[in-house]
């Protein structure tokens, strides 16, 4: 039984902990925060993570907590004229295609089941603990270190200082601003349980259910906001509503190069996982499913490798390319969403002719880690 130090409760750090405790591991989880909750934010969980999570025994809890919400419905922006929609957990749902079901839940809701079932499994999590680098597993007497540590990872930094993967993560000039809000202060219309989007130039707006309560609202906005844009009716009263109610939260969007080689990954006995690792614009709704399969495939590796040093590279050799394929979609996923023009014409002729196969994204939610191929 090896003993890992994980840095970092987030999504990545809660999964890894299941995943090694499930693998007979050590897992201790070290947590600056002194709290896991993310205010008014929601979480969508496409087939690729809740196979993982139900196969962990987790299905169930995430669905009480969250909704499966019937419709993604695309809208043009200016005029609401729908563009595409296609079932999510209806006729020919996802529960069928992939055998679980497209799940929205709170990040919170999220956070607190992973959190129990990484107790339940075994692992110490412990919240107002910061991890202090690269020394400290070898200093408490750790096999290894996991940076699991977000976006801003100091376990990534000291890892990859001096190498073309050190540094800091670059603004992409894009900011989402969340809110979430009780259903019963939007107008009747907007309270659906379906994924709706609404596309414009440089921009673009999302809102989908976390519960039967509360609905969760992003607007994705590329550079500066353009007051003039037109808005449709549904949008100017979605906007309104949560105006009128608290207002938006704003978060700037940063983006790393995707790694291209899993040496990045993992050195000796230090590796990275979630967004330390590969951080996305949330375009495709991955960045938290990449970090539950990266979990998945590390749990595999330590299965079945003795020496965890090659079961890290193992873990890496593992995901690179996915990981790396995944955070290139979702900038071209926004290259789309935002496009003005020509391409905005083009892109709303393919959604007319072909909208419900292109959003079905069979090589994302049909993806499952091949271990021994990969290694
Ligand atoms: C607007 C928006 C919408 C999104 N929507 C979706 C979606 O619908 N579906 C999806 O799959 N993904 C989505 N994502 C992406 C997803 O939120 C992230 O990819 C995911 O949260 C990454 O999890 P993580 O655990 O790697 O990092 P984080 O969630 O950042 O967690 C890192 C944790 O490490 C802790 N930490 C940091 N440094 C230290 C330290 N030194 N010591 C101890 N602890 C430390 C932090 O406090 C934090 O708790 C979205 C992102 C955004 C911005």
């Amino acid at each position: 039984m090896a003993k890992f130090l994980i840095a970092g409760a987030g999504i990545a750090g809660l999964s890894a902990a299941i995943a090694l405790a499930r693998s007979g591991h050590e897992a201790t989880v070290l947590e600056q925060a002194t709290e896991l909750s993310e205010v008014g934010a929601g979480i969508q969980l496409g087939p690729n993570a809740m196979r993982i999570l139900t196969d962990w025994g987790l299905g169930e809890a995430i669905r009480d907590k969250g909704c499966e919400p019937a419709h993604l419905i695309i809208r043009d922006a200016r005029d609401d004229h729908v563009l595409t929609s296609r079932p999510l957990n209806d006729q020919d749902n996802a529960r069928r295609k992939y055998g679980v079901p497209h799940v929205c839940i709170r990040r919170a809701d999220l956070q607190s089941v992973l959190l129990q079932a990484a107790q339940d499994a075994g692992a110490n999590v412990l919240v107002g603990h910061m991890a202090q680098g690269l020394h400290e597993s070898r200093l408490a007497g750790f096999d290894a270190l996991l940076g699991c540590d977000g976006l801003h990872s100091k376990v990534r930094g000291d890892l990859l200082a001096n190498t073309q993967h050190g540094g800091k993560p670059r603004s992409t000039g894009h900011t989402a601003y969340r809110a979430m809000l009780d259903m019963t202060l939007l107008p009747l219309e907007l309270r659906t349980q379906s994924v709706r989007v609404w596309l414009g130039a440089s921009q673009h707006v999302v809102a989908y259910p976390v519960n039967q309560q509360q609905m969760n609202i992003v607007i994705a906005q590329e550079g500066a906001p353009t007051l003039a844009s037109p808005m449709s009716a549904q949008l100017h009263a979605l906007i309104a509503a949560v105006q009128a109610n608290g207002g938006f939260t704003t978060w700037d969007l940063f983006h790393r190069s995707p790694m291209l080689s899993p040496k990045f990954y993992a050195k000796g006995n230090v590796a990275l996982l979630g967004d330390a690792a590969h951080p996305m614009l949330p375009y495709l709704a991955q960045g938290a499913a990449m970090a539950i399969e990266d979990a998945q495939a590390l749990g595999s590796a330590v299965a079945s490798q003795a020496n965890v040093d090659m079961a890290l590279q193992a873990y890496a050799k593992a995901r690179w390319k996915r990981n790396a394929h995944v955070q290139w979609r979702s900038q071209m996923q926004g290259a789309a969403f935002h496009a003005s023009g020509f391409m905005r014409l083009a892109r709303d002729a393919v959604l007319k002719v072909a909208g419900e196969r292109v959003t079905a994204m069979s090589w994302l939610y049909d993806y499952q880690n091949n271990f021994k191929e990969s290694t």
